[in-house]
């Protein structure tokens, strides 16, 4: 039987990496691929958690915003393993609070990589995907935030349970043309970039475990969407009230809901609890 793997996006620092570690110490039985865009990065991470003694770690370049990257990927998974059995879409940007780019600019770059960037992950890898696999979004409880300054038509939208991939990906470039012309509060969008994005990855995780139970009722797979709480990362600093280990337990967990699990799927969990959307 082919060997088992985990796949882990922007995991050369801050809670990716500590969920490649949280894997490990949770006994995974398989490799868990470190991905990462710089090599240099990745393969340093790799061998920093080399020496706390998990050897299961192996390295793979990813950058989530280069579609060639992302089915380099699956080939290279493909050719190796024969498929995959975690995949943590983790990698992530966020502009600070002091940035001073313009709104429409930060929309723009902020949704290609948390928004785009994690469904052509999806787009390469899910055909990959074994029976009893798990998928955890990471998104955030800001998109929880961001959805009650909707406006209530739009909010009434995001909240659907029947909308399609391809309905919510003109959604979230309505988002951005709108911040690009001033007008997405007009519009009823609330007034942050990142937030929106995270919308998107909340909504798109709820879309996929729909469309996983049509096209795969029978294989078990789970996909939910997790907030890991506010973590000290170089996103957060250091203020935030959760180290990247904390913050690492809620994806950690849903990566390795058992196999007999039914749920939960197609969810917003933290601290290890589903949210209501
Ligand atoms: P960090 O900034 O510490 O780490 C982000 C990681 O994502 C880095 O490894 C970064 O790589 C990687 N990344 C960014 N863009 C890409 C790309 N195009 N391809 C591949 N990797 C990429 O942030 P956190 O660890 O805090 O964030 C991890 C996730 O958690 C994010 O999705 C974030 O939105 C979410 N989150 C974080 C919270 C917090 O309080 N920290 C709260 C809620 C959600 P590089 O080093 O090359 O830049």
């Amino acid at each position: 039987m082919a060997s088992k793997v985990a796949v882990v996006t922007g995991a050369n620092k801050g809670i990716g990496l500590a969920i490649v570690k949280g894997l490990c110490k949770a006994g995974y039985s398989g490799d868990v691929l470190l991905t990462a865009r710089s090599e240099a990065l990745g393969k340093e991470a790799v061998e920093l958690v080399k020496t706390e003694g998990f050897k299961n770690v192996v390295f793979h370049r990813l950058d989530i915003c280069d579609q060639s990257s992302c089915l380099a990927l699956g080939k290279f998974l493909k050719e190796k393993y024969g498929g995959l059995d975690v995949l943590i879409n983790n990698a992530g940007i966020a502009y600070k609070g002091n940035a001073t780019e313009p709104f429409g600019e930060q929309a723009e770059v902020t949704m290609r990589t948390n928004f785009w960037g994690t469904l052509w992950v999806c787009q390469a890898l899910f055909p990959l995907l074994r029976p009893n696999a798990r998928v955890v979004n990471v998104s955030s409880f800001v998109s929880k935030r961001s959805l009650a300054k909707c406006s209530p038509e739009l909010q009434a939208k995001l909240r659907r349970t029947d909308m399609s991939e391809e309905e919510l990906c003109t959604l979230m470039g309505e988002f951005v043309t709108a911040a690009q012309s001033g007008t997405h509060e007009a519009q009823g969008w609330p007034n942050t970039a990142y937030g929106t994005t995270k919308i998107g990855v909340t909504v798109l995780s709820r879309i996929q475990a729909r469309v996983l139970n049509e096209t795969r009722p029978r294989d078990g797979i789970l996909l939910n969407a997790c907030c890991p709480g506010w973590v000290r990362t170089d996103m957060a600093g250091p203020n935030a009230s959760k180290s990247p280990e904390e913050g690492a337990e809620t994806p950690v967990y849903l990566a390795l809901l058992p196999a007999e699990a039914k749920e939960p799927h197609g969810q917003l969990v933290w601290d290890k609890e589903v949210q209501e959307w």
